[in-house]
C-alpha cells in the first residue's frame, strides 16, 4: 500500500499534485511519501509485536535509500539503522538515529571505519571473516573499548531471487561459511576487544517466498543451540532484510509481514534473544516514485521508443537486475495505447526503464511516473554522460520539501582540475 494515488485523473503523492511538483522542481525527480515510509515501518513493527516478539529492533538498511530526510522519518519512529560504510554512519547519526541502535554490516570494513563506529558507540558490528574480527579486536583494544559483534554466517541457502541480489549461498562473498561458524565463535572468544553476542544472516533481497527464510531461520536455531551448549552467551539474532515487495502494481503478491513475523516466532520466538531485522526495500521501495517527462517519441518499423529525460543514471535497476517497474502517465490519458520501450538519453543499449509497455501515445513534455522506485533507485544513481543527479522531494501530507537539490554543472565539475603543466 502506498500514498501515490490518482484523484480527478491526476497522480498525487499524499495531498500534493505530482504535476505541480514537476513544475516547481523540474524533471526528472524522485518523490517520496513520508506516510508510506511510516506505514511500512509500523506494519512490520506491529506484525512482530503481534507475533509476541517483544524484544525486537528494526534496523533500517540505509543503503536502500540513504537520503537524510528518509532516514530521519524512520528515526522519529524509533528505528535503528543497518549501515555498510562510514559514509552511511555519518548519515545515520546526522539523521538522528541513536548510535546504540546502529549495526555495521559489510565484508570490507577498514580500521578507519571501525574506529569511527567505535567512537560513535554503535550497538554491534556484523563481522564476516576471522581476519575482520582480528582487526576489529586490535582496533577496539587500541581505543580501550570492547566491540559487541555478531558473526554473519552464510547458511548456504538459495534465496530464489535474482543472482545479483542473492547473498546466502556458499558461492557468494558474504559471511563465514556455515561449517566454520563454531570455529569463528571460538576464535572471537579467545580475543580481547570483541565480545561475540549474536548470530547474523542475510540471505538476499527481493525474496518473495517465505521458504528460504524459514530454512535459514531453522539453521540459525540449530546453530544457536550448539553455540550455547558450547558456553557462548548469545543474546541477539540479526535475521537481515530481504523481504520482497510488489513491483508490478496489483499483480504480484509478496509475503505478508504477518506471515513473516509468525514464521520468525515459530522458528526463533523462544530463543530468549533480541530479534533484529534489517529491512531496506520493504520500507522504501513503494514509498518512492521517479517522475520523468517525455523528450520525444520515435516510432519505428520494429519498435516504438518513448525517450524520456530519466535514464539508467537515475534508475539502474531495470538494466542491472532485469527489474520490472510499473510505468504510468502522471495524468490519466485516453489516447490510443501502443507498445513502447521507455528509454533514456544515455548512450547505452542497456539504458531503458521499461520494455514493451502498453502506454498511450504521449506528447513531448508529458509526465510519466515510474513506481516503486524508492529503494535502490536514487542511491544507485550516477553522473554518467555528465548528467545531473536527480533531485529528491519528500511529501508529508500537505507539506513538501526538496530534500536533495539538483546540482548545477559547476558543482558537478568542482572536484576536477586540469593539471598546471597544461
Ligand atoms: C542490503 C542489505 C539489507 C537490506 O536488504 P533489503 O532486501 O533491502 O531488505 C540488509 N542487510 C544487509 C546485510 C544487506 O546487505
Amino acid at each position: 500500500m502506498d500514498e501515490f494515488i490518482y484523484r480527478d485523473g491526476a497522480l498525487h503523492a499524499e495531498d500534493i499534485v505530482i504535476g505541480e511538483l514537476a513544475e516547481a522542481v523540474g524533471t526528472p525527480f524522485y518523490c517520496y511519501s513520508a506516510a508510506t515510509l511510516r506505514r511500512h515501518y509500523n506494519v512490520l513493527d506491529a506484525a512482530l509485536a503481534d507475533a509476541g516478539l517483544d524484544t525486537r529492533l528494526i534496523c533500517y538498511s540505509v543503503k536502500a535509500n540513504s537520503n537524510l530526510a528518509v532516514i530521519a522519518t524512520l528515526a522519529q519512529l524509533g528505528a535503528g539503522a543497518d549501515i555498510v560504510s562510514q559514509g552511511e554512519l555519518t548519515r545515520a547519526l546526522q539523521a538522528g538515529i541513536a548510535p546504540e541502535k546502529i549495526v555495521f554490516s559489510g565484508v570490507g570494513k577498514t580500521a578507519e571505519e571501525m574506529r569511527a563506529a567505535l567512537s560513535a558507540g554503535i550497538l554491534q558490528f556484523n563481522v564476516e571473516s576471522l581476519s575482520e574480527i582480528d582487526l576489529l579486536a586490535d582496533t577496539a583494544n587500541s581505543m580501550g573499548k570492547t566491540a559487541e559483534i555478531a558473526l554473519r554466517v552464510n547458511p548456504d541457502i538459495e534465496a530464489g531471487t535474482h543472482k545479483k541480489i542473492s547473498t546466502g549461498s556458499a558461492e557468494t562473498k558474504f559471511g563465514i561459511a556455515w561449517e566454520d561458524a563454531e570455529a569463528g565463535f571460538a576464535h572471537a572468544r579467545a580475543l580481547d576487544g570483541v565480545e561475540a553476542v549474536g548470530i547474523d544472516i542475510h540471505i538476499g533481497s527481493q525474496i518473495t517466498d517465505l521458504t528460504p527464510f524459514r530454512r535459514a531461520f531453522e539453521k540459525v536455531a540449530d546453530l544457536l543451540a550448539r553455540l550455547r551448549a558450547d558456553g557462548h552467551e548469545i543474546r541477539r539474532l540479526d535475521l537481515g532484510g530481504g523481504l520482497g515487495v510488489p513491483y508490478g502494481r496489483d499483480n504480484d503478491t509478496p509475503p505478508d509481514p504477518n506471515a513473516y513475523a509468525q514464521m520468525i516466532a515459530e522458528t526463533l520466538g523462544d530463543s530468549g534473544c533480541q530479534i533484529m531485522l534489517e529491512p531496506g526495500r520493504l520500507i522504501a521501495a513503494n514509498a518512492g516514485i521517479l517522475v520523468t517527462s517525455v523528450v520525444r517519441t520515435k516510432q519505428g518499423q520494429a519498435k516504438n521508443f518513448m525517450i524520456v529525460d530519466a535514464a539508467m543514471t537515475e534508475l539502474m535497476r531495470p538494466t542491472l537486475y532485469d527489474a520490472h517497474h510499473h510505468i504510468a502517465p502522471v495524468h490519466e490519458n485516453a489516447a490510443a495505447v501502443k507498445n513502447w520501450d521507455v528509454v533514456g538519453p544515455v548512450c547505452e543499449t542497456g539504458d531503458f526503464l521499461g520494455l514493451d509497455r502498453a502506454l498511450p501515445v504521449l506528447e513531448d513534455g508529458d509526465l510519466l511516473a515510474i513506481f516503486a522506485a524508492g529503494a535502490y533507485g536514487s542511491v544507485l544513481g550516477s553522473a554518467y554522460n555528465t548528467r545531473l543527479p536527480a533531485p529528491e522531494v519528500l511529501v508529508d501530507g500537505k507539506k513538501w520539501a526538496v530534500v536533495r537539490s539538483r546540482p548545477d554543472y559547476q558543482a558537478l565539475l568542482a572536484g576536477e582540475a586540469i593539471p598546471d603543466w597544461f
